[in-house]
C-alpha cells in the first residue's frame, strides 16, 4: 500500500515515509492510493476481538511496510493502561436509537489521544524504517485539544522534540493550563496573537519554508507534524469506528450488516473524514451527519458546494471546532473528484488567494449522497446538555452537545430513524463553565470552582488528571505575534529544548 499527495498523485510514498513527512512538500495531504475494503464476515470476526487486536487488523491494510506484530506493539502500548477502561472506546446508550461513542477516557480528556498515543510509535518505527537518522521535531497547531494530547504523547519519546502553538485568547483556561503545565524535556508550548486559523496557517508555511528546513537539517533534524493531516492520526480514527460498529453487533445491539449513521461535532474535519474512510472500507455507515457550531462553512459547503471563509469567526463555547479553514477537506475533495490533482491544486489556490472556492454539481451530488450537515449556536449547545442531562443522567461536553442537537434537528427534518453513533469528543470537565451553566444557570466565573460544582450536581468525579491542574505551576507562558513564530521555532531547535 502507498500514500500519495492530494496536489501530487505521482508523489508515492510508503506509510512509514507517510508519517514521517507530515505534510507533503507540495503542501498536500498523503491518502492511501487505494482505500482498502474489508473482506465478508470480517465484521463478524472482528467483534469477537479485543481493540488492540482489532486495531492490528485495520491498521495492517494501510501500513503494509510494518509487520503486524509491530503494529499490536503499538496498539497495546498506546491503548493499554492510559485510558480510565480497558475498553478505550466505550459507548453509551441514550434512549432507543443514540449511542454515544466516548472517545474522551484517555490522559488528556479529549478524543485526540486516541489517535496521539498512539503516532509517536508509529513515528518512532517509521524512523526506524525510512528515516535518515535525523530527530522528528513535531510542529503543532491547536484549537485547544490536539495541543495536550500530542504533548501527552511525546513527552520525553527518544528522537522526538515537540514545539505546540496555540492561541492565545482560543483556548479555554482548562486547555490552557494542561498545555503550560506540560512536563518533558522534549517539549514548548508557545501562546500565539490570532485566532486558530491564523495560527494553523503560519504553522503550515513554517512547514515549507526552505530557508528554516535547511536550518533544521544542519541542525540534524526534520519536521513532521501531529495535526490531523498526519496519515498517523487518521488511520487510528477509522479504527474505533470500525471497532464500535463491531461492538454494537457484539452486544446485539445491531444486526451484523445493518446500516447505521454517524454523526460528529467537526473542525478540522479529521474525526468525521475517518467516519468516511470507515464507510469506503465497506462498514455499512449510511449519512455521516456533520456537525458544527456558530462557524458554519462545512453546513453550507456540503449543502451548497460553496466553501467561503470571507464571514465572521466566531469564538464558541466549542472551541476546537472554532476554525473555518478545514484541512482535511482536502482528502474529500480529492476522492470525490475522481482523484484529479489538478483540480485540488486549482481549487486550493483559490482558497489562498480568494478564501473561497465552490465544487460542481457532480461534486456535490456525491457529497449529498453521504453527507449530511447542520450547525447550532451556543445556546442550542447548552439546552442539549440540559435536556439529556435531565431526561437521561447524561452529562456531555459542549462540542459533543453540538453533534446531538445537529442530529435532533436533522431526525426532525428528514424522518430519518436509522439509529446513529455519535462521537462524543470531550470530557464535560474539560468546558466545566458552559456546563455548569447548562445544567444549573449559574454563571461561575472560575472553572474549577464550576468543576467542583458540576460534580455535586451531577455524582460525576472530576477526571484526576484535571484536577489535579489546579496545583501544578505553568512552565511555559510565553506569547508572540504570528510573525514570530518561526523565530520561536529556530530558537528552539537549535538550542535543543
Ligand atoms: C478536535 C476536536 C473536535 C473537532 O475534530 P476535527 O477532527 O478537527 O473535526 C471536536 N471536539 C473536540 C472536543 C475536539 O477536541
Amino acid at each position: 500500500m502507498k500514500f500519495q499527495s492530494t496536489r501530487n498523485k505521482n508523489l508515492r510514498l510508503d506509510s512509514a515515509e507517510t508519517i514521517l513527512k507530515g505534510l507533503s512538500d507540495d503542501g498536500g495531504l498523503f491518502v492511501p492510493v487505494e482505500i482498502p475494503v474489508l473482506k465478508k464476515g470480517e465484521i463478524a470476526k472482528l467483534s469477537k476481538l479485543g481493540y488492540c487486536e482489532r486495531a492490528k487488523r485495520i491498521f495492517a491494510k494501510f501500513m503494509t511496510d510494518f509487520s503486524e506484530e509491530e503494529l499490536l506493539e503499538c496498539a497495546e502500548k498506546a491503548y493499554i493502561g492510559n485510558f480510565e477502561n480497558e475498553e478505550p472506546a466505550p459507548i453509551v446508550k441514550l434512549g432507543e436509537s443514540v449511542y454515544m461513542l466516548e472517545l474522551w477516557h484517555g490522559p488528556t480528556c479529549a478524543f485526540k489521544d486516541m489517535a496521539l498515543q498512539i503516532l509517536p510509535y508509529f513515528l518512532v518505527k517509521s524512523a526506524e524504517k525510512a528515516g535518515d537518522g535525523k530527530k522528528t521535531v513535531i510542529l503543532t497547531a491547536t484549537s485547544g485539544d490536539t495541543g495536550k494530547a500530542a504533548l501527552e504523547g511525546f513527552c520525553d519519546v527518544e528522537g522526538t522534540e515537540i514545539i505546540v502553538f496555540y492561541p492565545d485568547n482560543g483556548v479555554s483556561k482548562i486547555q490552557q493550563l494542561q498545555m503550560q503545565t506540560q512536563k518533558g524535556k522534549n517539549v514548548a508550548v508557545c501562546g500565539v496573537k490570532g485566532n486558530f486559523d491564523d495560527t494553523q496557517t503560519a504553522v503550515k508555511t513554517i512547514f515549507t519554508d526552505e530557508k528554516i528546513r535547511s536550518e533544521l537539517a544542519e541542525n540534524g533534524k526534520s519536521f513532521s507534524s501531529a495535526n490531523s493531516i498526519n496519515v498517523g492520526r487518521l488511520l487510528p480514527q477509522v479504527v474505533y469506528y470500525i471497532s464500535a460498529y463491531a461492538d454494537l453487533v457484539a452486544d446485539g445491539e445491531i444486526e451484523d450488516g445493518e446500516t447505521i449513521n454517524v454523526t460528529v461535532p467537526t473542525g478540522n474535519f479529521g474525526n468525521i473524514l475517518a467516519a468516511y474512510y470507515a464507510k469506503r472500507m465497506g462498514v455499512p455507515f449510511g449519512k455521516l451527519i456533520c456537525a458544527s457550531n456558530a462557524n458554519n462553512v462545512l453546513t453550507d459547503f456540503l449543502s451548497t458546494g460553496e466553501y467561503n471563509v470571507n464571514r465572521e469567526f466566531f469564538m464558541t463555547e466549542s472551541p476546537s471546532m472554532d476554525i473555518l479553514v478545514s484541512s482535511n477537506l482536502e482528502r474529500l475533495v480529492f476522492e470525490l473528484c475522481g482523484k484529479d490533482d489538478g483540480y485540488v491544486r486549482e481549487v486550493m489556490k483559490s482558497l489562498r488567494e480568494h478564501r473561497e472556492y465552490h465544487v460542481p454539481d457532480e461534486i456535490l451530488g456525491k457529497i449529498k449522497e453521504t453527507f449530511a450537515a447542520g450547525y447550532t449556536d451556543d445556546c442550542g449547545a447548552e439546552n442539549r446538555i440540559k435536556m439529556l442531562f435531565e431526561e437521561y443522567s447524561y452529562l456531555c461536553d459542549t462540542h459533543t452537545a453540538v453533534a446531538v442537537e445537529v442530529y435532533e434537528k436533522y431526525k426532525a427534518e428528514t424522518g430519518d430513524r436509522t439509529k446513529t453513533i455519535i462521537a462524543s469528543t470531550a470530557s464535560p470537565y474539560k468546558f466545566p463553565r458552559a456546563v455548569l451553566k447548562s445544567i444549573s444557570g449559574a454563571n461561575e466565573a472560575d472553572d474549577f470552582e464550576a468543576a467542583k460544582k458540576i460534580e455535586v450536581l451531577s455524582g460525576l468525579p472530576m477526571p484526576k488528571q484535571l484536577s489535579e491542574l489546579l496545583e501544578k505551576e505553568p512552565r511555559f507562558t510565553f506569547v508572540c505575534e504570528r510573525e514570530e513564530m518561526a523565530e520561536f521555532v529556530l530558537s528552539t531547535v537549535g538550542g535543543g529544548c
